[in-house]
């Protein structure tokens, strides 16, 4: 039997919004959801780890994997590569498995026009202040670099409207409880249950 195909989930935030925080305690307490791994051509941060955070790769080796058509999607964000493989999405979801990805709005864009079904979530900061302020708390970016990020968070901030869910970061827990809510409401839509549970539907038809 076929399983019934997993479930995209994206998740995409101006940075230091939060996401990664937010989608690592969501990994924490919904184990059955494979995080993607993007691929980048960016340099790891401090504390960053190859194959954890990103696959690090030169430009070169990312142009030549977009030439052989092995991203499932890939942007330009901030003047770093950053890409979707394949391998880390399809396969995973014809097996039933429920993919979340960590993707700037370009990347939900091209996965939204690819795959209409995926849900996508927008995180929001409290205010513009506690962003700059958590961006400085995180303390492994350059001044220039935040000063980048903060700069191109209008830009990401203005796509909020094109995702299904918006979400603001202010008290952790509640923003974790909401992410929840959205994974576990979504499971439940009646197609996927219909299918999930043909047979007990079947069997409570009976006469
Ligand atoms: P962060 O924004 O502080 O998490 O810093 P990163 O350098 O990890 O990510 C910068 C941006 O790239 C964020 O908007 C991410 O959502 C985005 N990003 C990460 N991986 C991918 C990917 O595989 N594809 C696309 N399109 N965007 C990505
Ligand atoms: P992003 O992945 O969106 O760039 P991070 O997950 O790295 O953001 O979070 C940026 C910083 O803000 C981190 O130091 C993180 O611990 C902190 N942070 C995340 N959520 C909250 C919150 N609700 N309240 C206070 N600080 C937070
Ligand atoms: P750090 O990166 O030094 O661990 O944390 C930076 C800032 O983010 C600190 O102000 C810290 O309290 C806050 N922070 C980090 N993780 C969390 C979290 O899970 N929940 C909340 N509420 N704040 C967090």
């Amino acid at each position: 039997m076929t399983p019934v195909p997993g479930i995209l989930f994206i998740v995409a935030a101006p940075s230091g919004a939060g996401k990664s925080t937010l989608v690592n305690a969501l990994l924490a307490r919904e184990p059955d959801i494979s995080l993607s791994i993007s691929y980048t051509d960016r340099a790891p941060r401090p504390g960053e780890s190859d194959g954890k955070h990103y696959h690090f790769v030169d430009r070169a080796t990312f142009d030549a994997m977009a030439a052989a058509g092995d991203f499932f999607e890939y942007a330009d964000v901030h003047g770093d590569r950053k890409g979707t493989a394949r391998t880390a999405v399809e396969p995973l979801l014809a097996a039933g498995r429920d993919v979340l990805l960590e993707i700037d709005w370009q990347g939900a864009r091209t996965v939204r026009a690819a795959k209409p079904d995926c849900v996508t979530i927008f995180i929001l900061p409290p205010s513009r202040a506690e962003l700059e302020r958590r961006l400085r708390a995180r303390a492994t970016d350059s001044e220039a670099t935040i000063a980048r990020r903060l700069a191109n968070s209008r830009e990401e901030i203005s796509h909020a409207p094109e995702f299904d869910y918006i979400l603001v970061n202010d008290r952790f827990e509640d923003a974790l409880a909401d992410l929840q809510a959205i994974v576990r409401a979504t499971r439940l839509r009646q197609p996927l249950q219909r299918a999930r549970h043909a047979a007990l539907i079947e069997e409570l038809l009976k006469a």
